[in-house]
């Protein structure tokens, strides 16, 4: 007997019966659409789309067809499908509120203007290329930026028409928005402090920049089931534990400085850490291995379902043992060596501050509020660097920045300029541990607002909790997606509606207390309690995050 796939209700269109036991028992699992097992027919419309033409190609069609037609003339299988893959998103209309978003049509939701994110991976930035993106936002982006939580800078209000002339200025500094967004490999962290670090044994920046060059871009890797992220670090100060694939630095006792591998981790709305798989990868190998791990997605992972396809299921769902063999039978044609783990640090590292670097010089992390910044604070930013006599900024997974290689008498008069356009050194702990997603402000998915409460936020606790001398973690998003990493602050907010005071709704956040990442041996990374009845309204905030700190300053113990 045939065995449909699809559920019937019984009874409902006069008289399908259910099915027997013995039925239901032989029907065959639904494909989950994976390429290795025979799946090349796309189950859902993002697949398919991704199929009809490979999404790369759309950068000729905006160059040559889009930016001259203008918003009217662009393809919808373009604008909200291939365009990501260039690092273009549409952004939300202004004036409409969170209630709505789920309910409106995409095309409803949105204006004529983009979003663009500039992709650098590895947070590593030079003064030309600083003062090109500071152009840019001040010519085509009216004068916005934010540094986001991936190390990218993303630009508000870019037109279509612009596109042409803003790829050739920030290619002419080898700057790209080559699958800054889309189901690809996006940007690759690294440590804001590579080759700098004085406790670093091993910089890989020439691992990120051989993936970059061989396979951002690449067609062969373009077609995945969704996002993929990557981080590599020597140090564990990037959130390696929520990437698909991370390499961790590790001092083998027999082979030297070397990667430990994790893979599988990823937030959203089905939060699962990343695991290790027990092995030593030096560095020559970096690239080999992660593409093996890449290519392990684009052909097992998961294609039926959106929500189930990061690389985090599959990992799950096989375990990291079966991994490992696949990887190395299947990709790698050889067998890895078992490593130790790495040593952690006990709680997120972010480099603000005055640091010594490894060549005797300093570099120095500063903090805008929640990643927030402007094209002209960027301009003024180079000034001042320059002035400073470096060459070399970074940018953090924290939302921050870093200035690299100065001599002692400059450091001083840096930090006093930094200040000066709205940079700080030294900043509270509530300036320092604050992040906020993109928000209501221009994303086409959020609830709530983000930036500007988080702004608001950092200032009201200045005010009333200066004192204020443990570190802590608060990130805000604008809805259940956790682009600033939700699950894992100390304080973590899903903006969502609530019940306001006069019983009507109102923004607000569902709270998640106690989660973290980059925890010491013995100790776990894990997620916060999301406790049911833990909401605050986005006007209560302030208030609320004040009573929670001051009943921890009331109740920790002598070096807690
Ligand atoms: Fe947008 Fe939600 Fe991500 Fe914030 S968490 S940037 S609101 S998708």
């Amino acid at each position: 007997m045939a065995v449909s796939d699809t559920p019937t209700r019984a009874g409902a269109s006069g008289g399908t019966a259910a099915p027997r036991p013995a039925a239901r028992a032989a029907r065959k699992p639904r494909g989950e659409g994976q390429w290795a097992v025979g799946h090349r027919e796309p189950l859902n419309p993002n697949e398919r789309t991704k199929k009809d033409d490979n999404p790369l190609n759309v950068r000729a069609r905006i160059e040559n067809i889009y930016a001259r037609g203008g918003f009217a003339s662009i393809d919808p299988q373009d604008l909200r499908g291939r365009f990501r893959w260039w690092g273009l998103y549409t952004q939300r209309k202004a004036g409409i509120d969170g209630g709505r978003t789920a309910v409106l049509e995409p095309h409803e939701l949105e204006d004529e203007y983009f979003m663009l994110r500039v992709r650098i991976d590895g947070g590593q930035l030079n003064l030309a290329q600083l003062r090109v993106i500071a152009d840019i936002s001040q010519e085509f982006a009216r004068d916005t930026a934010d540094i986001t939580d991936r190390q990218n800078i993303q630009l508000h209000w870019i037109r279509v028409e612009d596109m042409p002339e803003i790829w050739r200025r920030l290619e002419a500094v080898g700057l790209e928005t080559t699958e800054a967004c889309g189901d690809c490999p996006r940007i690759v962290l690294g440590s804001p402090v590579a080759g700098v670090a004085a406790d670093e044994l091993l910089d890989p920046t020439s691992a990120i920049d051989e993936i970059v060059a061989r396979y951002v871009g690449d067609p062969a890797f373009s077609n995945l089931p969704r996002k993929f992220k990557s981080s590599i670090s020597w140090l564990a100060d990037t959130p390696y534990e929520v990437n698909d694939v991370s390499f961790v630095g590790v001092d083998h006792p027999e082979h030297g400085p070397g990667f430990d591998l994790w893979v599988g981790g990823g937030l959203s709305t089905n939060p699962m850490l990343a695991q290790r798989l027990g092995v030593w990868v030096p560095l020559s190998e970096v690239p080999d291995v992660w593409v093996g791990v890449v290519s392990i997605f684009r052909d097992y992972g998961y294609r039926r379902l959106r929500h189930r396809a990061r690389l985090k299921f599959l990992v799950a769902d096989w375990g990291v043992e079966k991994f490992r063999e696949i990887l190395e039978k299947e990709y790698l044609g050889r067998t890895m060596l078992d490593g130790p783990a790495p040593e952690l640090p006990g709680k997120p590292i972010d480099h603000i501050g005055v640091h010594e670097q490894k060549d005797g010089r300093s570099y120095v992390g500063a903090a805008p509020v929640v990643g927030r910044v402007s094209g002209s604070q960027l301009a003024r930013l180079a000034d001042v660097v320059e002035a400073a006599g470096s060459d070399r900024v970074r940018l953090t997974p924290y939302q921050k920045l870093l200035v690299l290689d100065l001599e002692s008498d400059r450091v001083e008069p840096l930090v006093t300029a930094l200040r000066e356009i709205g940079l700080e050194a030294r900043p509270s702990a509530w300036r320092r541990g604050t992040m906020a997603c993109t928000g209501i402000e221009y994303c086409k998915l959020a609830i709530v607002e983000t930036k500007a409460r988080g702004m608001e936020l950092v200032a009201r606790l200045e005010e009333r909790l200066r004192e204020f001398d443990a570190d802590i973690s608060i990130h805000i998003n604008g809805c259940p997606n956790a682009c600033a990493r939700t699950q894992v602050a100390d304080i973590g907010l899903k903006g969502q509606l609530v019940v306001g005071p006069d019983g009507r709704q109102v923004e607000g956040y569902q709270v998640h207390l106690g989660g973290g990442l980059g925890m010491a041996q013995g100790q776990t990374a894990g997620f916060g309690r999301k406790l049911r009845g833990l909401k605050t309204t986005a006007e209560e905030l302030p208030e609320y995050v004040e009573r929670l700190a001051r009943r921890y300053l009331a109740g920790r113990t002598d070096g807690e």
